[in-house]
């Protein structure tokens, strides 16, 4: 009997539904080729579903994500809705399916393809051989703790939020980290601010704790200031990067700068009982609805449901090898293309789609370094 894997597919906004669609295509190529079946089920989220219901994560889409063993996501927002109140912004939608799947772990792979180093922000000699993941924790932290809002004391006002890390927190999200350290090159550096946080003493305190049931992994642990700075300085010294929901917010945007293009950077966020991959662009507004998007980030964001949702890591391998042979041939969308033609969006789905069917079908994919 084919093995059956149920997919949510919330395109959202902007180029979202533009770049899933080429995921979709690539998926199909698998389907006709592996013995395996997709089953998708589309559901509203962000601006497209406040036009449609008045709410960014209506219950429908909430069912649909229940009922999946994986969701695949695109973007959400546009000026459309910027001047929403904050609970209508489409950001809320991500927001709230996040804490709603308890998705506490995000992880940011950034992998610089020798065909690309030319394209990053950072000279070539420099960016060479990147090939790093970050793993951010995603449901704690600054972000959520209380107290927090804007107060008014001795009349002036004044601006409070609350960093609070429970030990469970850091323990869940420093295990998996380690635990994908084992399936890489077995180095996880924890990055805090120690020197000064509490919160971060903590976390330090915790990871060297959890660090001990994985003597097999290597671990450091980097102030974020100085983290910051070996970023840009090494980017190649770095394997599994485990930080805060701040600092990861923070390292992951500069690290992606490291990468070229925003177009290429795929993510997942995991929880216990849930997966939501999605690229780490936003919905572009500037070139939506003009088949001009790289959808590579999409792709890839589906390959990494393949291996960690569906554990099909033969396919995982074959889109990731797909993509890296499509960019060594010179196929850019106009983001990256500099002279000569660009390719349309829609166009780069068909050829990554068919390397990935060619690759699959000659049972060959590259293997992972
Ligand atoms: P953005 O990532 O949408 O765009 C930034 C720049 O990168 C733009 O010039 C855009 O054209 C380009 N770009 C982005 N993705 C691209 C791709 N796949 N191919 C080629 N070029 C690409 O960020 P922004 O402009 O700050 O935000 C636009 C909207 O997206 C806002 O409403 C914002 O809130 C939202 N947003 C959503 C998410 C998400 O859904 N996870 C993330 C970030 C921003």
């Amino acid at each position: 009997m084919q093995a059956l894997y149920r997919i949510a597919l919330l395109a959202g906004d902007g180029i979202g539904p533009e770049v899933i669609a080429e995921a979709v295509k690539v998926l199909k190529t698998i389907e006709s080729v592996n013995g395996v079946s997709f089953r998708f089920q589309a559901g509203l989220i962000g601006g497209s579903a406040i036009d449609a219901t008045a709410s960014p994560l209506p219950a429908e889409t909430v069912a649909i994500c229940n009922n999946a063993q994986a969701i695949l996501l695109g973007a959400v927002g546009g000026p459309k809705w910027d001047s929403n109140r904050p609970e209508t912004r489409p950001e809320q939608g991500l927001l709230q399916i996040r804490k709603r799947l308890g998705l506490y772990v995000n992880l940011r792979p950034v992998k610089v393809l020798d065909s690309l180093a030319g394209y990053s922000a950072i000279k070539p000699a420099y960016v060479k051989g990147t090939d790093l993941v970050i793993v951010r924790e995603l449901l704690g932290g600054i972000y959520f703790g209380n107290p927090r809002g804007i107060f008014a004391k001795n009349g002036e006002r004044m601006g409070v939020n609350t960093e609070i890390y429970r030990e469970h927190e850091v323990e869940r999200v420093a295990h998996r980290a380690f635990q994908l350290a084992r399936m890489r090159r077995r180095k996880v550096t924890s990055v805090d601010k120690a020197n000064v946080l509490e919160t971060s003493r903590l976390w330090r305190d915790v990871v060297t704790r959890i660090g001990r049931n994985y003597p097999d992994v290597e671990l450091n642990h980097l102030y974020v200031d100085n983290c910051a700075m070996q970023l840009i300085d090494c980017p190649t010294g770095f394997d599994v990067i485990l930080t805060s929901n701040m600092f990861g917010d923070i390292l992951s945007d500069e690290a992606a700068m490291v990468a070229g293009s925003i177009g290429f950077l795929p993510s997942a966020s995991l929880g216990e009982h849930a997966a939501l991959y999605e690229p780490i662009h936003g919905s572009a507004p500037d070139i939506a609805g003009r088949n001009k998007a790289n959808p590579m980030a999409a792709i890839l964001s589906a390959a990494m449901m393949l291996r960690y949702s569906f554990r099909l890591e033969t396919a995982a391998r074959a889109v990731e090898t797909a993509v890296e042979k499509v960019l060594k041939r010179g196929a850019h969308t106009s983001e990256v293309a500099r002279s000569g033609r660009a390719l349309s969006t829609s166009r780069m789905g068909d050829l990554i789609a068919a390397e990935t069917g060619k690759i699959l079908k000659s049972g060959s994919p590259r293997k992972r370094k």
